[in-house]
């Protein structure tokens, strides 16, 4: 039987040379590998008491939103800066070179609420690093944090420490 790791394609030197770029596009267009990077991410938080689902922008929503649907919970997007239209909060984080602001709205999460972070891939840590901030600032408690996939080589999870993290795949 296949596994989730199957269906993804591995790109050398993409976006620039020396990255191998893990893509998902050929998990999505396979109705099997679909159904099992959703039932392996939903697998990691099947015993979990949570009120919400975040997913990031972009590849986030795309596992997020199944996973929120199959728990019968919301789902909450963190987008990049200027995409929501109501009041929202703001939260920068570093780039290799530059930065990036990512946003939540204000009333998208209540305090207390338990809340589980969702997106396709860790490298630094960095989105996700901003994300729990943008929860946690709204009073938001975040229980768990998962990916289809990690780069371990890049240590994102050290910027995580305190925090359950856990993904389907990882890659050294
Ligand atoms: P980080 O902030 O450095 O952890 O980067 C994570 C973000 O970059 C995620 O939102 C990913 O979608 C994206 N990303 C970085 N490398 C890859 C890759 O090899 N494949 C797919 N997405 C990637």
């Amino acid at each position: 039987m296949k596994k989730v790791e199957d269906y993804v394609r591995s790109i050398p030197d993409f976006p620039e040379e020396g990255i191998i770029f893990r893509d998902i596009t050929s998990v999505l267009q396979d109705a099997d590998g679909l159904q099992l990077a959703v039932d392996s991410m939903q697998n990691l938080v099947k015993d979990l008491d949570i009120d919400v689902v975040v997913g990031t922008e972009s590849r986030g929503f795309i596992f997020g939103v199944p996973i929120a649907y199959n728990l019968h919970k919301p789902f909450v997007p963190v987008r990049k800066k200027g995409k929501l239209p109501c009041e929202t909060l703001a939260m920068e984080y570093d780039l290799e070179y530059g930065s990036a602001e990512i946003e939540i709205h204000t009333d998208a999460i209540k305090p207390g609420q338990k809340v589980v972070i969702v997106d396709d891939l860790i490298a630094t840590g960095g989105t996700i690093e901003a994300a729990v901030k943008l929860v946690e600032e709204l009073g938001g408690e975040v229980v768990k944090i998962i990916f289809l996939m990690e780069l371990a080589g890049l240590k994102g999870r050290e910027r995580l420490k305190g925090y359950d993290v856990a993904s389907v795949i990882c890659y050294d």
